[in-house]
């Protein structure tokens, strides 16, 4: 008998007939000898839903706790509806909120760390013979106020509640097979991996392969939460996430990502001399500007040129940032682009073998492209270029580094992904 916490994103449990599968999904598992705690996101758009109604309703910002208060609802629906469903297959269960299960987080609304968990609650439910199902996405500060974890923030909530009560498995359903090469609606041969590595997942995570979040998968690295990524619409075998994966014989890139969230900021004529990236860098981190790729070209006639990426929403906050120290460092120029995305290729084994970026270089060339900036870590290199032939670009590279299959990816319901 093992403890499985099950997780059921929003398109799961987008209606009434959808929470009924769910319902039938986990009392099969319960009923073939497991202990379930389930934890489930909002029904469907419910969460964006919720938003859109603040507009029609406050002009300015509302409070961040009245938000928190409001968004916690939709996963309250969530877990008493799961909940009843289960009741009627004749099988015992018992819905909590955040704050019932024990989920404590640091006081902040809106995007809120979980700090500690006391899942006595839940593990006494379990062990009476209930299936338990936690309101995914929300928290409690020690003062006890209500705090969610930011957007798709359920998947944290399963994967700190496994840590938590050292369950054997966190598995994640969703509205795809499991985690692909790369996002099988833009590649119809993308495969299907069996494994990947935490580190590489997230990689993939943060650039945006938004199956996961990426604390979500930070969490399951430090805690060494074993996570399955598998659909809710059939049983086919998932993903498995974990420290080691293997790597079929001959490949060297897992995965291709792309993030169409970029801008780049140049500033151009900039004096040298010591000390002008930090000042520009600093003056960025104090409006909490999030700097991802930096490019320092060579110095000409005592001038050199800087560029960094931002992400879009940030642009023009980042332009009047530099425009606002422009006499403390001295430069000719500031100027902006956008229209660009950022492609990266994740891969462990990378490091150790020759010539993966030198491939990726090629391949973009190959299409007649050019690549505007460039960043490597040991385990990704991504190329910023122009936005018009992405899937194109995205397409090439996954057979240029032998990733297609003959067989066509599963992709079943309405995407969870924003
Ligand atoms: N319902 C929340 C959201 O839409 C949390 C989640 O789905 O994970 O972001
Ligand atoms: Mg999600």
């Amino acid at each position: 008998m093992s403890l499985i916490v099950m997780k059921f994103g929003g398109s799961s449990v987008g209606d009434a007939e959808r929470m009924k599968r769910v319902a039938n999904r986990v009392v099969e598992t319960q009923r073939n000898g497991h202990q379930c705690v389930v934890v489930v996101s909002a029904m469907g758009d419910t969460t964006d839903d919720l938003i859109d109604l603040t507009k029609q309703i406050s002009d300015g910002t509302p409070p961040a706790r009245e938000m928190d208060m409001l968004l916690t609802t939709g996963e309250q629906v969530s877990v008493a509806l799961l909940s009843m469903a289960i009741h009627s297959l004749g099988q015992s269960a018992v819905s909590f909120t955040g704050w019932q299960a024990g989920m404590y987080t640091e006081a902040v609304h809106g995007k809120a760390r979980i700090t500690d968990i006391k899942p006595e609650r839940v593990l006494h439910a379990v062990k009476q013979g209930n299936v338990v199902i936690v309101a995914g996405f929300q928290g409690m500060t020690q003062e006890g106020e209500i705090t969610t974890l930011g957007r798709g923030g359920s998947d944290t909530t399963a994967v700190a509640l496994a840590a938590a009560i050292q369950a054997d498995v966190c598995e994640i359903y969703t509205d795809v097979d499991g985690i692909y090469s790369t996002d099988p609606r833009v590649v119809k041969c993308a495969r299907k991996l069996p494994e990947i590595t935490y580190d590489e997942m997230l990689e993939l995570a943060n650039l945006g392969a938004a199956v996961l979040h990426p604390r979500a998968v930070e969490y399951a690295k430090n805690y060494n939460v074993p996570l399955v990524v598998r659909s809710s619409f059939n049983h086919n075998a998932g993903t498995n996430v974990k420290e080691e994966a293997a790597m079929e014989q001959g490949i060297v890139v897992r995965g291709i990502a792309s993030d169409k969230n970029v801008a780049r900021i140049s500033i151009l004529g900039v004096e040298e001399k010591p000390g002008q990236l930090a000042k520009v860098f600093t003056a960025l981190a104090n409006a909490q500007i999030d700097v991802d790729i930096i490019v320092q070209s060579g110095v000409l006639n005592g001038l050199a040129d800087f560029s960094f990426t931002v992400s879009l929403n940030d642009k023009e906050k980042a332009v009047d940032v530099i425009e606002s120290i422009r006499s403390e460092v001295g430069f000719r120029e500031v100027s902006s682009q956008q229209n660009l995305v950022k492609v990266s290729i994740v891969g462990a084994g990378m490091v150790s073998t020759p010539g993966v970026a030198a491939k990726m270089f090629e391949t973009i060339s190959d299409l007649g492209l050019s690549i505007n900036m460039v960043s490597t870590s040991e385990i990704k290199t991504s190329c910023v270029i122009e936005n018009n032939r992405l899937n194109e670009v995205i397409q090439a590279l996954h057979t240029a580094y032998g990733l297609d299959t003959d067989q066509q990816a599963f992709v079943g319901g309405p995407s969870e992904r924003r």
